[in-house]
């Protein structure tokens, strides 16, 4: 892509119609060597390689654990962590409840990211949690540097691979957003876009032969690399998507036609986004959910309006959500907050896959945002009686 996009950059001087389509790019590298001891020292040369052939492109190498780090939280306040709540009524197979509370954390951010990543019982929560801290660090690094679009790599077949994959994860509401072309919906300021989403895998192997440049290529590393296929939903749907487009060479450009035509739902709410995620997601999932799970707890009502009094009650303006919790068990109960309510359908699935140590270790990103999230709610049902209801009016 970088190849591709460099030829974009410039206008060589007999070519008096073409005009410079991209006026400059920045290549941003994230580094997994703490996750994965195989590509370590990768980065390295990755960051020699493209300095020395790419010069036009500025280029920046962030490590993973850094996303512990303040320059990818907002207010820069990292002391705040979720805390899963074990044991009660409350705690089902389902519902994770949580409360954050303010704790000085003394460890590295290589310790918490490892400890963060150990703790998760299932490859694909993994997977997914890994996929999602490295969009989010993307997008915090376009933002610094003023970008308006992010390019991403995905070629054609990666594309049906996601597709797949991520609709049997239970993500069909947002899937025209995670895997859609060019998405400038999401995120108000800037647009993610996917060149290269009709090439296929192969053909981009060939073009980096011809080009002369496979010598630049950085094997990527995922937990499911040279796995079993039963090790992740990823690994098994490429299993899938793969052994048929042996047979079937078409299978893949069918599956990219159809994400081609996939569009947002009309009434897509883009003010609410899942905290880890990113995502919008469908309100009242919890009721849906109610629905469609069997659970032996029966004042479920009663506990979630518990935990939204105790909301109400952290209303410290200073220290954002929480900030001033007491010390003595009582008070920390009140401090309750139901993180369920502020993740999308695909993200509470894969929570409960996570230990108590790793909701106790996620990036200070997902705090900030229920932390963020919470108290809009909170004020929103504090001045609720004063708002006018436009919707009503419309509709007489
Ligand atoms: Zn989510």
């Amino acid at each position: 892509m970088v190849n591709l996009t460099k030829n974009f950059m410039h206008v060589g001087p007999t070519e008096l119609k073409k005009i410079q389509l991209i006026p400059e790019a920045i290549i941003c590298h994230i580094d997994e060597s703490t996750l994965f001891d195989s590509t370590a020292n990768s980065s390295e040369k990755l960051a020699r390689d493209l300095k020395q052939n790419y010069p036009q492109c500025e280029y920046f190498g962030h490590r993973l654990e850094e996303v512990f780090g303040p320059e990818f939280t907002r207010n820069g306040a990292v002391d705040k962590i979720l805390r899963s709540t074990s044991g009660g009524v409350e705690n089902t197979d389902y519902e994770h409840y949580m409360k954050c509370v303010q704790s000085n954390s003394q460890k590295s951010q290589t310790e918490q990211l490892k400890q963060l990543f150990n703790s998760i019982k299932k490859t694909t929560a993994k997977e997914d949690l890994l996929w999602n801290i490295k969009m989010e660090m993307l997008v915090t690094v376009a933002r610094r540097e003023g970008c308006a679009y992010i390019f991403i790599a995905d070629s054609a077949t990666r594309q049906a691979i996601k597709m797949i994959a991520m609709t049997s994860k239970g993500r069909g509401y947002s899937v025209p957003l995670d895997v859609g072309v060019d998405n400038n919906q999401s995120f108000k300021d800037l647009s993610i876009m996917r060149p290269m989403k009709d090439i296929l895998s192969k053909e981009i192997g060939f073009y980096n032969h011809f080009s002369n440049i496979t010598g630049f290529e950085t094997l990527p590393y995922n937990y499911s690399t040279m796995m079993p296929a039963k090790t992740s939903i990823d690994r098994l749907t490429e299993e899938f998507i793969v052994s048929i487009e042996r047979e079937f060479p078409s299978t893949v450009s069918t599956i990219c036609r159809t994400v081609l035509k996939l569009t947002p739902s009309a009434n897509i709410n883009f003010t609410k986004t899942c905290a880890i995620c990113l995502m919008p997601f469908e309100a009242d999932i919890g009721e849906w959910r109610k629905h469609i799970t069997v659970t032996d707890v029966l004042d479920a009502d009663e506990s979630m309006t518990k935990s939204k009094e105790g909301c109400g009650d952290c209303s410290s303006p200073a220290g954002g959500c929480c900030g001033g919790g007491g010390d003595d068990e009582g008070s920390k109960k009140e401090l309750q907050i139901d993180v369920n309510k502020f993740l999308c359908y695909s993200c509470q699935v894969n929570i409960k896959d996570y230990s108590e140590i790793s909701i106790e270790s996620l990036p200070p990103y997902v705090t900030e945002a229920v932390c963020d999230q919470s108290r809009d709610n909170r004020l929103l049902s504090q001045i609720k009686d004063f708002l006018i209801e436009d919707s009503d009016d419309d509709e007489k």
